[in-house]
């Protein structure tokens, strides 16, 4: 009597697990998120539409992109847009990993103008605490189930995705980027460490500042969002940034003049990574 009332508990059980599984399942999308609207265009246009769907005032275009099932959002700028954005492709589009694509200011000194970071760590620099003229950066804390809390000062990106990316770019034939100050090249692809702020940087001396405090390859102003928002629920994530100038004293000229292409190159990364992409468990592809 016992042993049948475990083994229909035990059904029960698996039925509700079944029953809330296998739409997260079927519905694993993947989210790719910019924040402007030249980092999403290229995406928007190669994708095959299915639905448009408004949220906070953000269109969500769902959708398939090189045969993956993608939702596209433009966050607009900062770190809150790119949070909630975050939060809604989670929560309401039940995306299984969240790629941002879109243009930076580069730090490191070997990155010129068009060059593409992906992001192996982000952390948020203007999180902290001011004495004098000083910010010392702090760690933020992300809260966990039973009252307890991680503090993170570097969010660590998805390793499989980082993969992806530099395999990805490989098979990229980017555009060549062009500025009489920097010459003609192709961009260079590396991985390293990316900062978020809601500050456009455009001053050689912060940028040194960026450097020598938290060793920063890249600026920007939404990934290190994504990423505490990603961390918090666990979801897998990669910030891949082509340099639209140089976060120096001339950064809002050279950004104006680079952001274009910049941006275009990024987004033609992210579709050779979708093309890559495993099929999603439960998808057609899968099921073949
Ligand atoms: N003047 C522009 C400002 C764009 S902000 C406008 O009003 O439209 C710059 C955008 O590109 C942000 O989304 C940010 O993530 C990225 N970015 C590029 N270069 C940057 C820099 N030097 N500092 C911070 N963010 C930068």
């Amino acid at each position: 009597m016992r042993m049948k009332t475990l083994t229909s508990r035990t059904v029960i059980f698996l039925i509700l697990i079944l029953l809330f599984a296998i739409p997260r399942m079927l519905l694993a999308a993947t989210g790719i998120m910019g924040a402007l609207g030249e980092e999403i265009a290229d995406i928007r246009k190669d994708m095959a539409l299915e639905n448009t769907v408004t949220v906070a005032g953000r269109s969500f275009f769902v959708g398939k992109c090189e045969g993956r099932d993608i939702v596209l959002v433009k966050s607009e700028i900062g770190k809150v847009n790119a949070a909630m954005t975050a939060q809604i492709l989670i929560d309401k589009f039940n995306v299984d990993r969240i790629i941002f694509t879109g243009v930076a200011g580069g730090v490191d000194e070997k990155l010129k103008p068009g060059d593409i970071v992906i992001a192996t760590k982000l952390a948020q620099h203007d999180y902290g605490i001011i004495q004098g003229n000083n910010l010392t950066v702090n760690s933020l804390l992300i809260p966990r189930d039973g009252g307890k809390a991680d503090s993170v000062t570097f969010f660590d990106t998805d390793s499989t995705l980082a993969q992806s990316a530099l395999d990805a770019a490989k098979q990229t034939q980017f555009k060549e980027l062009s500025l009489a100050r920097y010459g003609k090249h192709y961009p260079v692809v590396t991985s390293g460490i990316i900062v978020t702020g809601d500050q456009f940087i455009a001053s050689a001396k912060k940028r040194e500042w960026l450097k020598k405090t938290l060793n920063a390859s890249a600026v920007e102003m939404e990934g290190g969002a994504v990423a505490q928002v990603c961390e918090t629920y666990r979801v897998p994530y990669i910030v891949i940034r082509a340099v639209s100038d140089l976060a120096d004293d001339i950064a809002t000229d050279t950004f104006i003049k680079m952001k274009d292409t910049a941006a275009l190159n990024s987004a033609m990364l992210v579709e050779n990574m979708l093309k890559n992409m495993n099929p999603p468990s439960g998808s057609v592809e899968n099921k073949k």
